[in-house]
């Protein structure tokens, strides 16, 4: 079946069918300003996507003409995130302030073609003299300097002749467009400031949109695939690479942006709660910036697979964080290893087993998928289940284990509960039981049925963890309330429990997970090994998502 096309696509193939263009290049161009998030995925995806069906090429751009902001922590983190990805940019790895040299000779060109002229307005009057929608635009009184007059002042804006704010290089379009962005928008400011790669031989920086489509031309971009808030900059976009005078112009094309429903995204929210310790650092598996999906375990492929769904188009929409976890929950269900932990334990004890007796059980690893083999399961007469898995009075349909009741315990054997201690709270400590020897394998005997499986861990080898279980940062019935993550005063609405640490007790097997080892523990969810805090011997375990879910796949 094939599958249809988004308009992106649509685009792209009849650009090539009329030959505007040979081949595909595309680029993504994040500002080193933060950390990558979900949202920049979609972005990274799409662009390195579209470029390999196309068998085009995908560069990385960093988007550093801003001499304030960027940071070598922001370049490498966005590096490892887009190869982690799966975009692979090869050798076109290229910065916009290698390119200032040639964005001002632009500039210049279009000052000797009278396009382009210095002002003399502060940042104030250019605003003022800009209108507004419902008027138009006045002509600035610098607008008509002579082509000699304006080369001169440019070069001298260039040489440090003038403080910052007292000049800056306008485009000389139309004062009257209704298209604000048209109106003469400022291309060039004076800012004497230390650049983080060309240090101080530049006290003149070139705007965002006046640099980013040379970028695209520069670079030999076709396809130039932006967020639809560049959707008004685009005649501006246009203007530029036509009045530069490329051969081939790249094309802007806008797709909407990712959102994520009652999940933090924009950059700027990130940082505060990083900044203000709400959260562990960038990477808290509780973000959806890139480097916490990596660490709570999500791979890239479903991070690719979400993206998909979630589809490309211009209608602005939200996605469910609940696709995402459908997304990872397909991808790991054949591909990883089921094993035994138990969250928070109580104590069963076989009575009727062997006190000095350990044997292994050969326990298989997934039972759809095979090739993942089998790993020996230690048993003894002392075993750690679920607190929940034991009820003194079950309600109806409870099939687990209460007393007088036969259950299963996961690949071992069949036992029945026959007595309980409790501690001076209240709460069971202990579950006495009786194993039946002939159920090894927790196979039934005698054709006998139990309508209750339950996981177990052996008391004697057990491994000592830690287990984090998350829920989403915000507290999602206050937001639903509210219509909005936000309270009045732009505060989140926090929820108090997203964080909750188990000490828990894995099977023996599980000892010597390595960082970003990944396992579905039966019942509980999909877990990883968590990179930073597990030490040698004493892994600490993320969960990625749990078992349930709710979500179902829209039909194309
Ligand atoms: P934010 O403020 O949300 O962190 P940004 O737009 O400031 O993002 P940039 O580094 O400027 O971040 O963006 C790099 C690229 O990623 C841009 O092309 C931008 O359009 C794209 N992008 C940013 N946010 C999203 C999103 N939520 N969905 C899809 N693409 C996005
Ligand atoms: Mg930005």
């Amino acid at each position: 079946m094939a599958e249809s096309k988004h308009f992106i696509e649509n685009f792209i193939d009849k650009d090539l069918e009329d030959g505007v263009y040979d081949h595909v290049q595309t680029r993504f161009p994040p500002e080193p300003n933060g950390y990558l998030h979900i949202g920049h995925a979609k972005s990274i995806i799409l662009n390195s996507t579209m470029a390999k069906e196309y068998g085009g090429k995908f560069n990385l751009r960093f988007d550093d003409t801003n001499p304030t902001k960027e940071k070598s922590e922001f370049v490498e983190s966005i590096k490892e995130d887009v190869k982690w990805l799966g975009a692979d940019w090869e050798d076109r790895l290229f910065f916009a302030s290698d390119y200032f040299d040639k964005m001002y000779e632009c500039a210049e060109k279009l000052i000797l073609k009278g396009k382009a002229y210095v002002s003399d307005l502060s940042a104030d009057e250019i605003k003022e003299y800009r209108g507004s929608f419902e008027t138009p635009g006045k002509n600035d009184p610098s607008r008509d300097r002579s082509i000699e007059e304006n080369l001169q002042m440019f070069r001298d804006m260039k040489a440090g002749k003038y403080a910052d704010g007292e000049k800056v290089l306008r485009a000389k379009i139309d004062m009257a467009a209704p298209n604000i962005n048209m109106r003469d928008p400022v291309i060039y400011r004076v800012a004497h400031m230390t650049h983080h790669n060309t240090g101080d031989k530049w006290c003149i920086y070139p705007m965002y949109d006046f640099a980013h489509p040379l970028e695209d031309a520069f670079e030999g971009i076709t396809h130039s695939l932006c967020t639809l808030e560049f959707e008004d900059h685009r005649p501006l976009y246009d203007w530029f690479v036509r009045e530069v005078g490329f051969e081939m112009p790249p094309r802007q094309i806008e797709f909407a942006k990712l959102y994520l429903k009652n999940v933090v995204t924009g950059k700027r929210y990130i940082k505060k709660l990083v900044e203000t310790g709400v959260v562990d650092g960038w990477d808290d598996p509780r973000l959806v910036s890139i480097a916490a999906l990596r660490r709570r375990g999500f791979t890239p492929e479903s991070i690719r697979k979400f993206v998909e769904i979630s589809g490309i188009s211009k209608a602005q929409s939200t996605a469910d964080y609940a696709a995402l976890e459908y997304c990872i929950r397909e991808d790991l269900k054949p591909s990883v290893p089921r094993m035994m932990v138990v969250i928070d334990p109580i104590k069963l004890v076989i009575d009727n087993y062997p006190e000095d007796k350990t044997e292994e059980l050969d326990v298989a690893n997934n039972a759809e998928n095979e090739e993942l083999g089998s790993r020996k399961v230690p048993f003894s007469r002392e075993l750690y289940i679920e607190r929940d898995d034991f009820m003194e009075e079950p309600p109806k349909k409870y099939f687990r284990l209460f007393p007088g009741n036969e259950v299963r315990l996961m690949g071992a054997y069949f036992v029945t509960a026959t007595s309980f201690e409790k501690d001076a709270d209240g709460n069971v400590t202990v579950v006495h039981c009786t194993y039946d020897p002939e159920s090894r394998g927790g196979n039934s005997p005698d054709g006998r049925k139990v309508k209750g499986t339950i996981h177990f861990v052996d008391a004697k080898t057990a491994v000592p963890v830690d287990v984090r279980l998350y829920e989403n940062l915000i507290d999602e019935e206050k937001a639903n309330e509210m219509d909005s993550i936000y309270d009045e005063n732009g505060e989140l609405y926090l929820n108090p429990n997203s964080l909750q640490v188990c000490k828990a007790f894995a099977e023996k097997s599980l000892k010597d997970s390595k960082a970003f080892d990944r396992f579905q523990f039966v019942r509980q969810g999909f877990f990883c090994t968590d990179f930073k805090d597990s030490k040698e011997g004493a892994p600490v375990f993320n969960r990625i998502v749990s078992l349930k879910s709710s979500f179902v796949l829209p039909k194309e």
